[in-house]
């Protein structure tokens, strides 16, 4: 998959091996062969624009990590940046609970893979125990219906149809009383699709939404049409709100770029991707491993040991030096969340090694952006007495932080507490690596 993408970054990369410090001049032709990569691999100009002025400006700012080479840090960069551009991504249908119907309505140009996409899904559902009810409500292309049929005895899942009538909203109201009747809880609409988008096509497709409320709308598009795929994809948004792309053919020769940009240009995100005729080639679009997979895993996995490693370091000899001196304060506790912070985008890099994902899940709370800087409020409205000796702050000190920092006094109580329990277990720390001590702060 995306084989000359990866090909073009591993080159782009490699130019920048051996580069004692990142500075702007020997970044240069490095991020042009980035840009052009991305460019050759389809992604839509736009998108290559800003994404290269956010990988420009990090890699530049970036404290240089004495462990890690310019190319590796540079890749660590263009991963995270590529994980932002391509989710967050959920995955989930929002399926009504059993006994209720939900209704997802499916949409695309001909030949996006539309109604082969509609059969996946609903083996999908089937096999999470679900009843689906798949939907014949393409009456542009005569086969269509024949086709789901063939599709719906394959998978042994009931097809509504009505060859009687030309409307397409008919059929999905009537369609979805049956699925009560037969107890189905999902029902799959496939509805027309045309060679190109057209009025008439976009006013059917609203008909339908203004008149069975579908609970989520997917848009099936073409992996190998490149920008046209998200060209589409942004129509089809303006006319009726997408909850999510299934883009398909991405097995063959697609070249990247749609499944890259589509989020970007349209808000939408890829939820699911076709790999495949067969219909179980339907799989969950995750942002990380698309990522992992762009940028070659054996790549990533000796540039996360790396980094994991000059973390452990860093933070053991500066954490060591602290409590060598018997203190540990406000400040310090703020600098510890901050270098957890730092952790922030390599998480997702560490959450690829086996067995740390679990360990990891409690970043999630104390790396999030708002927390930190409310925490950092707090602490900058004391003085450093307080910072120092915490126990200090009684009621009146406690009143004028928290005005300061815009807090409740009881945020202010809150984090002192939660410094008397995190100090002794600091100090215990001393000496001990990254592990035994994410391990020691979850207990
Ligand atoms: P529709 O007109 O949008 O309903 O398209 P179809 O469902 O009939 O699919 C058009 C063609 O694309 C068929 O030959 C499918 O087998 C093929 N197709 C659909 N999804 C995929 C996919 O993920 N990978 C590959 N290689 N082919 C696919």
């Amino acid at each position: 998959m995306f084989d000359a993408l990866q090909e073009n970054l591993g080159a782009a990369f490699k130019t920048l091996r051996g580069q004692g410090k990142l500075t702007e001049g020997n970044m240069r032709d490095g991020l042009k062969l980035v840009e052009k990569a991305l460019l050759e691999a389809d992604v839509s100009y736009e998108v290559v624009r800003t994404f290269m002025k956010r990988v420009g400006e990090q890699a530049l700012g970036e404290k240089v990590l004495g462990s890690l080479r310019p190319n590796e840090q540079v890749i660590g960069i263009v991963y995270q940046e590529l994980v932002n551009l391509m989710g967050p991504v959920d995955h989930s249908l929002h399926l009504k609970g059993k006994g209720d119907v939900t209704v997802l309505m499916m949409c695309g140009l001909q030949g996006s893979g539309k109604t082969t996409t509609c059969g996946k899904l609903g083996k999908m559902l089937k096999a999470n125990g679900r009843r689906p009810l798949l939907v014949a409500a393409d009456l542009q292309r005569p086969a269509a219906i024949d086709q789901l049929h063939v599709l719906g005895e394959q998978l042994d899942i009931p097809v509504f149809s009505d060859r009687t009538t030309q409307d397409p909203v008919k059929v999905t109201a009537n369609a979805v009383e049956r699925a009560k009747k037969l107890e189905a809880d999902v029902v799959i609409l496939d509805t027309a699709g045309r060679l190109h988008i057209d009025s008439e096509l976009m006013d059917q497709l609203k008909r339908i939404d203004q008149r069975c409320h579908p609970d989520q709308i997917y848009l099936v598009v073409d992996g190998m049409t490149g920008q046209d795929a998200v060209n589409s994809a942004k129509a089809f948004n303006e006319a009726l709100e997408l909850d999510g792309v299934i883009m398909t053919k991405l097995d063959g020769d697609a070249r990247g770029g749609a499944a890259i940009s589509v989020k970007e240009v349209t808000g939408v995100p890829l939820k699911f991707m076709g790999t495949g005729e067969h219909l179980e080639n339907l799989e969950p679009f995750h942002p990380e491993r698309m990522a992992g997979r762009i940028l070659g895993q054996g790549d990533m996995m000796s540039l996360v040991e790396k980094a994991q490693q000059e973390f452990d370091q860093d933070e053991a000899k500066r954490l060591e030096e602290q409590l060598a001196k018997g203190e540990f304060t406000l400040d310090d506790f703020l600098k510890q969340m901050q270098q957890i912070k730092r952790l922030g985008p390599m998480k997702k890099v560490l959450g690829m090694i086996p067995g740390m994902g679990s360990m990891l899940g409690d970043l999630d709370e104390l790396d999030a952006e708002g927390d930190l800087r409310r925490l950092q409020g707090i602490i900058h409205s004391m003085t450093l007495n307080e910072r120092r000796k915490p126990k200090t702050i009684d009621q009146s000190r406690r009143r004028r932080i928290a005005a300061g920092a815009g807090v409740e006094p009881s945020a202010v109580n809150d984090l002192v507490k939660q410094f008397d329990t995190i100090a002794p277990i600091m100090t215990a720390m001393a000496g001990k690596g990254m592990g035994d001590r994410m391990k020691m702060m979850k207990q």
